[in-house]
């Protein structure tokens, strides 16, 4: 049976394919609420990491999909549901509470892994995105690594941040510039820091002028959700 043809736009994706590794940028291809022929079509030009943002549909999608996929979760996870991703999530990106930390921590000692995750920092004006403000950052950091916290199963590589909705880019790229600003301070005592999420497709480029080293693009890539 042929596959059903996708909306795929593979000109975007060569594009941002090319801007993204001359960078050494992680291109990170959001596929949510995307059909598994239109990620199959991508992994078939050789693309591996995969974002999504709901559990049950990633779930669905790492059964139906090759399994040398690296699937990122992106969204908001609840704590009750890290069971379901903790035997194969690549990275988690958007840790958001200690109790979320805790709940990865026992969840990758249960399949015998250490998860890797991202804190999600709040740097946008709007009250509603989730987040860790910056002083919460540097407390769990000093935490974690003095063993006052320990989380062995957890690994933090980095942080994660999205911007304001806004088309103001004085305002996008200060926000980029504020959380590059803390990532390099806080790489300067913490080694296993390298990666830093930011930037989507209306706003990846200035993202990685501002120092992203991993964007996570969809609409771009897979057309209008
Ligand atoms: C949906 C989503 C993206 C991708 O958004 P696009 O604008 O379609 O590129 C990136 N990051 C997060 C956290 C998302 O929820």
């Amino acid at each position: 049976m042929d596959h059903s043809p996708t909306m795929v736009n593979t000109a975007s994706y060569q594009e941002i394919k090319k801007l993204t590794a001359e960078r050494n940028v992680t291109l990170v291809a959001v596929s949510k609420f995307k059909p598994v022929e239109d990620i199959q079509a991508l992994y078939d030009l050789g693309h591996r990491d995969f974002g999504e943002n709901f559990v049950q549909e990633l779930t669905m999608k790492y059964e139906a999909l090759p399994k040398d996929i690296r699937w990122h979760f992106i969204g908001h996870l609840q704590s009750n549901k890290v069971k379901y991703i903790a035997p194969f999530i690549h990275l988690i990106h958007g840790v958001d509470s200690e109790k979320l930390l805790a709940e990865i921590n026992k969840q990758g000692a249960k399949t015998s892994r250490q998860i890797e995750c991202l804190l999600q920092v709040h740097i946008a004006m709007e009250e509603t995105k989730f987040g860790f403000d910056e002083d919460e950052v540097l407390t769990l950091l000093t935490q974690i690594n003095s063993g006052e916290a320990a989380y062995p199963n957890v690994l933090v590589s980095g942080l994660m941040g999205m911007a304001s909705f806004t088309p103001d880019e004085n305002i996008v790229g200060a926000e980029f510039k504020k959380l590059f600003t803390l990532f390099t301070s806080l790489q300067a005592k913490y080694a296993s820091l390298n990666v830093l999420s930011m930037g989507m497709s209306g706003d990846y480029k200035l993202a990685i002028q501002e120092g992203s080293n991993m964007v996570r693009i969809g609409s771009l890539i897979f057309g209008n959700r």
